[in-house]
């Protein structure tokens, strides 16, 4: 469509400095000290959609961080998109490892480093200048709702309580969520589905009070050890897990996924290199592609207890901590899985400790039709734009409101990620290729377009 594509080069700079506006406020949902900037965010986005040409834009309190919902109704008898994103982020530390602040973005290479770049903020962002782009061309042919969390990155827990209260304000016909990766520019994909999450935490208390390692050392036992020991019986020398029934409901991929799944191209030695590593380390019997998106897994995200601080201190420690999660494939239950994790690691204490696991977050696997009108718009939408065919990938994080969506609303989700599993999510340096961001500008006008059409 010429009228969107000189809209769009017309405008190319301002959508840019809109972003880093947006990626300029720290609206980091997991630390209670930015709570103003989580609403200063929430302001931002709301002022945004309205400028975009939204009809209305609400921001709606809820227990936690606000959502954000806006809406352009054209004609109640056309299909509806409801798009789905986070404008909250992820903690930025360790800050010494940014090479420029987290959130004073820049644009170096090509690409714009800031917290919340790719996650969300830059892809959410797109569907907002898509909508303006339609909106200001006359060409909208569909009716668009946005719903913007702000607490997507702490296990959205109010999330529930504000759908299941808001279900014909939320009725649409797809969900669209860009919060997710390709699997190259040169080798679009499509996520069809992502995988569930169990995390706990756990709490290992030996003596009543920090002991000199000396004196009591070799007579009490030490919550470090013990904990080291706990969590390094999970894994057997296969890397299978070896928490009883944790791989009872696990449906395997058939041949025919597997095969197709082998097909994706994948150069394992630029997959070391980019990660400094010299050997490639998963369960036995499967592909790294395999291990990341078809496979449950076990990770110990973080482990703290004793002394740390510089120097030496001879100190036998009172308690060792540690957070654990598992990802989960279809048919998997988080709330199965994180009691099975919850058991395990109270029944296997020795006496001379006590151990506290307790329930962080979850969210349900989820996977995506391929045979959906909303599929093969995206589908269509992405060959479009991109001159090649999207391959169907199963990605291997989670988005745990996906299981939510769809029994509160019955609707189906397509993801349209534009993100790539470079862009240091979660990590120091985080950014979003300016290439990644435009595109998805234009693409997401295409979607509208043949999801219309389709209808
Ligand atoms: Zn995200």
């Amino acid at each position: 469509m010429q009228g969107w594509k000189d809209y769009q080069a017309a405008n190319k700079d301002r959508f840019l400095d809109e972003l880093l506006e947006l990626l300029r406020i720290p609206s980091v949902s997991a630390r209670s000290e930015h709570k103003n900037d989580m609403i200063k965010c929430a302001e931002a986005v709301k002022q945004r959609l309205l400028d975009a040409g939204a009809g209305s834009a609400t921001i709606y309190p809820t227990e936690g961080h606000p959502v954000v919902y806006a809406e352009k109704i054209t004609d109640p008898s056309k299909p509806t998109v409801l798009v789905y994103g986070h404008y909250d982020v992820q903690p930025a530390d360790p800050l010494e490892l940014w090479h420029s602040g987290p959130f004073e973005p820049v644009i170096k290479d090509g690409k714009i480093f800031a917290r919340g770049s790719a996650d969300d903020k830059g892809q959410f962002y797109m569907h907002v200048k898509a909508m303006e782009t339609m909106v200001k061309t006359n060409t909208l042919p569909t009716n668009i709702k946005f719903c913007i969390e702000g607490e997507e990155e702490v296990g959205s827990p109010n999330l529930a309580k504000f759908v299941s209260s808001h279900k014909d304000l939320l009725k649409a016909d797809v969900i669209l969520i860009s919060d997710t990766s390709m699997l190259s520019m040169d080798t679009p994909s499509i996520d069809i589905g992502v995988r569930g999450l169990s995390y706990i935490q756990l709490e290992v208390t030996g003596a009543n009070r920090d002991l000199h390692s000396g004196v009591y050392g070799g007579a009490v036992a030490n919550p470090i050890t013990i904990l080291a020991q706990m969590i390094a019986s999970c894994h057997d020398e296969n890397n299978h897990i070896t928490i009883p029934g944790f791989y009872d409901d696990v449906v395997e991929a058939g041949a025919e996924e597997r095969k197709l799944m082998a097909k994706a191209p994948f150069d394992e030695a630029a997959y070391k290199k980019d990660l400094g590593v010299k050997e490639l380390v998963g369960e036995k019997g499967y592909t790294t592609n395999e291990r990341t998106g078809i496979r449950p897994t076990l990770e110990l995200n973080g482990i703290w207890g004793g002394y740390t601080g510089e120097g030496a201190k001879t100190v036998l420690p009172s308690k060792a901590f540690a957070k654990v999660s598992a990802r989960l494939v279809p048919n998997q239950s988080h709330h199965k899985i994180t009691e099975k994790l919850i058991k395990y690691f109270t029944s296997i204490a020795p006496a001379g400790v006590t151990v506290k696991a307790e329930e962080h977050h979850g969210g349900e696997p989820y996977m995506t039709p391929i045979d959906s009108k909303a599929y093969k718009a995206a589908a269509q939408a992405i060959k479009t734009t991109f001159g090649k065919e999207p391959i169907p990938v199963r990605g291997g994080g989670s988005i745990p409101i996906c299981s939510l969506f769809e029994k509160e609303l019955g609707i189906k989700i397509v993801f349209m990620g534009f993100g790539l599993d470079s862009d240091n999510l979660h990590s120091p340096n985080e950014k979003y290729d300016l290439v990644n961001f435009y595109k998805g500008i234009e693409t997401i006008p295409y979607f509208h377009q043949y999801f219309a059409e389709m209808k």
